[in-house]
C-alpha cells in the first residue's frame, strides 16, 4: 500500500542504533525529534531521512553523478515512501571561504554593489562603474597592492631571527626550512663569500638586509662539507663544485611557501614569521580608489558595510524618497528606491531571526555556528521554494527565549509556504510548538534507537519511558536551592571587547554563575574572550588559544585583543581552563582514548597479560602511533585516501587490517576475551562494564557517562566529534584531574546539544566543581542553567552595540525583579516559589 500524499512513512530503519524503526510522519508539519544526547535523533533525522532524499537526488541527477553514490552514506532502511527533497541545515557543514561574508551568503552585498552602482554619488567627471567593480573578489574591483584582502604581510627581521646572538650556523635564521634544504641555503651564502660563523646581530646590516629580504635568486657553486676556507680555496682553483645551488631570500622564501604549499603545516610554520597590517592603498578597505570614491548616504561602500543590519535598514529607510510614480521623478531615483525595497525586506528576514546586530562585511568564519545556521535559514526563506523538507539541527543554539519566538514565527513561514520541517531540538517551547513530536529512546547507542512516540505533543503526557515528559508538563521547576554566597571578587575593569565598551564587572569566586542576554548581547565576548585573556597574563593554566590560530591566517599586527584589567581578585585564582567548543586535533590518529588519556592504562592492562610479555610487548606496541604493532598497510590509521581525478579523495577501509589499525601479531593478544582493536570498538557504557575492577580506566569512564557521552565508542576519533560533544571531551577530561580548587572555568553554552535530562547530569558536574572549591563562568541561555545559578550577569539590553552592557546582576531571585532584564520574563516561572533572598543584593561586587 501507497503512502497518502501527507504522510513520509518509513519502514524498517536500522542506520546506527536505530532499531528497525517503522515511522509515520505528517507533511507540511513542524515535525520536533527529541530524544537524550545519543539516543538516535540524528541518525533518523540525517541519517536516514536527508541521506535518502539526497541519495534520490544524486540518482536523479545524471547517470554520472552516480558514481558520486558511493561516497555518500545510503541509509539502512526497507522503505521510505513519500518524501519531499530535502535541504539540510546544519550546524557545522564544511569550512567557509575566508573571504565570504554575511553579505555575500545572504545576496545583501549584491544588491549594495547595484545601489552603489546605479544610485551612487560619483565625483565630478567619473564615469559610472559596473556593480563588480564595487566587489573585491573581482580583479577589475579589488585594490591592486593587496588584491583585495584589505591586508598586506609582513616579514619582519625579529620574526624571522628572534636570538640575533646566534651565527647562521647555529640557525639563527630560524624562518628557513630544516634538514638539508637548510643547509643548502647555508652553503651557498658560505660561496657568495658571507660569514656564518660570527652572531647575527655582528653581520653588517646590509649583509642582513639582503639575506632577509632580497628578491635576487643568483645560482653559485656549492661545495658540500667544506669549511668556510676550503669553500674559498676550491672557488680560487674552480674546482667542480658538488652541484649548483641556488639562493632564496628569507622572506621571499616564506611568503612563497605560504602562497604555493599545499601542505597546511607548511602554511602554518610560514605564517608564524608572517603578521598582517591594514594594507597602506585602501586601509583595510579592499577596493580600487574609483570605487571608493562613491558614496551612498555619505558612505563608501566599506564603511557601509561595516554598519550593522540594524543601522543598515533605518539609514536605507531614510534614503529613501517618497514612493511617487510622478513622471517628473527621475530614473536614478526610481532605481534606488526598488534596491532599497529589496534590501530592507532581506535585511528584515535577517532581523526576524535575531540577526540585526552583525553587519554585512562580517566573515562568515567568524560567526558562531548557531548565527550560521540561522543566516542560512535566512537565505531559505527568501528562496520561494515549496514542496521541500527543511532538516535542521537544534535551531535554538545559542538563542535567548526572546530571540526563539522570532525563530518560531521563521520555521512557521516557511511552513505556510508549503513545507515540511524535521527539526531536532531540546528546547521545550519549541517542543510545545510543534504539530508532532518524536521522541527517541529511551537510552542511548545500544539502549536507545527505539521510537517511544510520535504524534502531537500532548500525547506524550501518556508515555512512562519518556525523558522528555517530566520537563515538557512539570508546572515549573521550583529552584528552592539557595545561593552560595560568593568568596571573594574578581573585579574586572574598563572592558573592551567587541561590543563591550569600558565594561566594569565583577565575578564572584567559588560559586557558579550564569552570564545571560540575548543572542549578540556580548556574552561571548566577556566570557570566552576577555576573562580568559585578561586573567591568561596573570594565572597558568591552559593557553588560551585566539581566533587566529583556528584559521591558518598569518596573525594581526595588532591583534583584536582585550583591553582592560584586572582590578582585584586575579590572587585567588590559580589556573585558568576555558573549555571552548572548538573541535579537537586535526588529526584522526587522536581519538577519545588517546584525548582522555584513558588510553595509557588500557595499554599498560594489555602489556601486563601473560601473552604480551613472554612476547615482550611493552606498552608502546598497543599504540597505533607505534610502528613495532600497527598495521603497515596504514600505517595504523584503518583507511587508506584514494585520490580521484577531478573529485575529492575518498578514504576506504584498509585492505590489510580492514580498519582494525593493528598487525596481527598485536592482535593476538587479548585482555580478557576482547583485542585492542576491540576495546576500541568499546562504547564508553560498554568500557565501563569492560573495565569493572580497574579504577584508573573506570573512573574517566564514568564521568564520561556522567556527562552523556556514554555512547560514544572509545576509538572514535577527535575530528568527529559536534562541537558540544567536543566540548564535554574536554570538561570530563578536566573533571578527571584532581582539582585542589582554585580553579577558575570559563564555559560558553556547555547545554549545546542537550537534552534536559542531560543537562540536569551536566549540571551537578558543575556544582560538584564550586563544591570543590572552584569558580565556574559559564554564557549561557538555558533557563534552567540559570535558575541553578549562585549569581548572574544579564547583559544586554539588546544586541551589537545596543547590548554590552550589565542590565542586572544578582542571585536569580534578584534578577527576576528586575524590570529592564529581558531575561527576567523568562527566568521567573522557574523560580516563582523560591524565597526571597536578601534586599539590596544588586550592587556590582562591593
Ligand atoms: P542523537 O542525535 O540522538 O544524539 P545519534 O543519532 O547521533 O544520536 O547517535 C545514535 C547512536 O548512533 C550513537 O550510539 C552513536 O554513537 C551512533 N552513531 C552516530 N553516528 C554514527 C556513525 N557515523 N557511525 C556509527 N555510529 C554512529
Ligand atoms: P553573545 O555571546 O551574547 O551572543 P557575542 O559576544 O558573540 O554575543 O557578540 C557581541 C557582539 O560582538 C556582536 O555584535 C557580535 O557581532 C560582535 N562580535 C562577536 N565576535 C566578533 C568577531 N569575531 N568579530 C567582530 N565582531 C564580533
Ligand atoms: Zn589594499
Ligand atoms: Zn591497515
Amino acid at each position: 500500500m501507497r503512502a497518502p500524499a501527507d504522510r513520509v512513512r518509513i519502514r524498517g530503519a536500522r542506520t546506527h542504533n536505530l532499531r528497525n524503526v517503522d515511522l509515520d510522519l505528517p507533511r507540511d508539519a513542524l515535525v520536533v525529534f527529541t530524544g537524550i544526547s545519543g539516543s538516535g535523533k540524528s541518525s533518523l533525522a540525517f541519517g536516514t531521512l536527508y541521506a535518502e532524499a539526497q541519495r534520490r537526488y544524486f540518482e536523479s541527477v545524471s547517470p554520472y553523478a552516480r558514481r558520486l553514490i558511493d561516497q555518500i552514506a545510503v541509509p539502512d532502511v526497507d522503505s521510505i515512501e513519500g518524501l519531499p527533497p530535502a535541504v539540510a541545515l546544519q550546524q557545522h557543514s564544511g569550512a567557509a571561504s575566508a573571504r565570504s561574508t554575511l553579505g555575500s551568503v545572504t545576496t545583501v552585498a549584491n544588491l549594495l554593489r547595484m545601489l552603489y552602482s546605479r544610485a551612487g554619488d560619483y565625483p565630478r567627471g567619473q564615469p559610472m562603474l559596473h556593480a563588480e567593480d564595487f566587489s573585491a573578489n573581482t580583479p577589475q574591483g579589488a585594490c591592486s597592492h593587496c588584491h583585495g584582502l584589505g591586508r598586506v604581510y609582513e616579514v619582519t627581521e625579529a620574526a624571522m631571527v628572534p636570538d640575533t646572538s646566534l651565527s647562521i650556523r647555529d640557525r639563527a635564521i630560524v624562518a628557513w626550512p630544516p634538514a638539508w634544504h637548510g643547509q643548502n641555503l647555508r652553503d651557498i651564502l658560505v660561496t657568495l663569500g658571507h660569514d656564518v660563523d660570527s652572531p647575527w646581530c655582528k653581520l653588517p646590516k646590509k649583509t642582513r638586509d639582503w639575506i632577509l629580504y632580497t628578491d635576487e635568486q643568483p645560482t653559485v657553486p656549492v661545495y658540500a662539507g667544506f669549511t668556510p676556507a676550503e669553500t674559498r680555496r676550491a672557488l680560487r682553483r674552480k674546482m667542480e663544485p658538488s652541484y649548483m645551488g641556488t639562493f632564496t631570500g628569507v622572506r621571499r622564501h616564506v611568503l612563497q611557501s605560504f602562497r604555493t604549499s599545499h601542505s597546511a603545516l607548511m602554511k602554518k610554520r610560514a605564517a608564524r614569521f608572517m603578521s598582517a597590517s591594514a594594507c597602506p592603498v585602501c586601509h583595510g578597505r579592499r577596493l580600487q580608489a574609483a570605487a571608493l570614491g562613491v558614496t551612498f548616504a555619505g558612505l563608501d561602500i566599506f564603511a557601509f558595510g561595516e554598519l550593522s543590519l540594524n543601522d543598515l535598514s533605518s539609514r536605507l529607510r531614510r534614503s529613501r524618497s517618497p514612493a511617487r510614480s510622478a513622471p517628473d521623478v527621475d530614473e536614478k531615483r526610481l532605481v534606488a528606491n526598488r534596491i532599497i525595497d529589496s534590501l530592507l525586506d532581506r535585511i528584515a528576514t535577517l532581523q526576524r531571526l535575531g540577526l540585526g546586530y552583525l553587519a554585512p562585511n562580517r566573515a562568515t568564519p567568524s560567526l558562531s555556528p548557531g548565527e550560521l545556521q540561522r543566516v542560512r535559514l535566512g537565505t531559505q526563506l527568501r528562496s520561494n521554494l515549496f514542496g521541500v523538507v527543511y532538516v535542521l539541527d537544534e535551531p535554538t543554539a545559542g538563542l535567548h527565549p526572546a530571540d526563539t519566538e522570532a525563530l518560531l514565527d521563521s520555521l512557521q513561514q516557511l511552513k505556510d509556504a508549503g513545507n515540511s520541517l524535521f527539526v531536532i531540538e531540546h528546547d521545550l517551547e519549541v517542543m510545545r510548538r510543534a504539530d508532532w513530536l518524536v521522541e527517541v529512546g529511551p537510552g542511548a547507542g545500544q539502549d536507545g534507537g527505539r521510537v517511544l512516540y510520535s504524534g502531537p505533543p500532548g500525547g506524550l503526557r501518556a508515555v512512562a519511558d519518556s525523558a522528555t515528559r517530566p520537563y515538557l508538563f512539570a508546572p515549573t521547576v521550583p529552584m528552592a536551592r539557595t545561593p552560595r554566597p560568593p568568596q571573594g571578587w574578581l573585579k574586572l575593569k574598563n572592558v573592551t571587547r567587541n561590543n563591550l565598551h569600558r565594561l566594569d564587572v565583577a565575578i564572584p569566586l567559588r560559586v557558579l554563575t550564569v552570564v545571560t542576554g540575548v543572542s549578540g548581547a556580548g556574552k561571548s565576548s566577556l566570557v570566552s574572550a576577555a576573562l580568559p585573556e585578561l586573567l591568561a597574563e596573570r594565572v597558568a593554566g591552559q593557553k588560551v588559544p585566539t581566533q587566529e590560530e583556528v584559521t591558518d591566517e598569518p596573525p594581526a599586527a595588532t591583534p583584536d585583543l582585550t583591553q582592560g584589567m584586572i582590578d582585584d581578585g586575579a590572587d585567588a585564582v590559580q589556573r585558568l581552563v576555558a573549555v571552548d567548543q572548538k573541535p579537537i586535533g586535526r588529526t584522526p590518529r587522536s581519538n577519545l582514548a588517546t584525548y582522555t588519556g584513558l588510553f595509557d592504562a588500557v595499554r599498560r592492562l594489555f602489556a601486563a597479560t601473560p601473552a604480551a610479555k613472554s612476547r615482550r610487548y611493552s606498552a608502546g606496541r598497543f599504540s597505533f602511533n607505534v610502528e613495532a604493532g600497527r598495521c603497515s598497510g596504514c600505517a595504523g590509521e584503518g583507511f587508506v585516501t584514494i585520490e580521484l581525478l577531478f573529485m575529492p579523495s575518498v578514504y576506504a577501509p584498509c585492505p590489510v587490517c580492514h580498519g582494525a589499525r593493528y598487525n596481527p601479531e598485536t592482535l593476538k593478544i587479548r585482555f580478557q576475551d576482547r583485542n585492542i582493536a576491540e576495546v576500541l570498538a568499546l562504547s564508553v557504557d560498554e568500557a565501563c562494564r569492560f573495565f569493572e575492577g580497574f579504577p584508573a580506566i573506570q573512573r574517566p569512564l564514568q564521568l564520561l557517562q556522567d556527562i552523556g557521552l556514554g555512547y560514544v565508542s572509545l576509538g572514535q576519533p577527535t575530528t568527529e566529534f559536534s562541537g558540544g560533544e567536543a566540548q564535554r571531551v574536554k570538561l570530563a577530561t578536566e573533571l578527571q584531574r584532581l582539582s585542589r580548587g582554585g580553579t577558575l572555568y570559563v564555559i560558553d553554552e556547555p547545554t549545546a546539544g542537550l537534552h534536559p535530562a542531560d543537562i540536569d547530569k551536566l549540571m551537578r558536574q558543575l556544582q560538584a566543581l564550586i563544591d570543590a572549591g572552584n569558580t565556574v563562568v559559564v554564557a549561557e541561555h538555558d533557563m534552567r542553567v540559570a535558575a541553578e545559578a549562585d549569581w548572574i550577569i544579564d547583559l544586554g539590553p539588546e544586541a551589537g552595540d545596543a547590548g554590552g552592557t550589565v542590565v542586572a546582576v544578582g542571585t536569580p531571585q534578584d534578577i527576576v525583579r528586575q524590570p529592564l532584564s529581558r531575561t527576567a520574563r523568562y527566568l521567573a516561572p522557574l523560580i516563582a516559589l523560591a524565597p526571597p533572598s536578601v534586599p539590596g543584593r544588586t550592587a556590582i561586587g562591593r
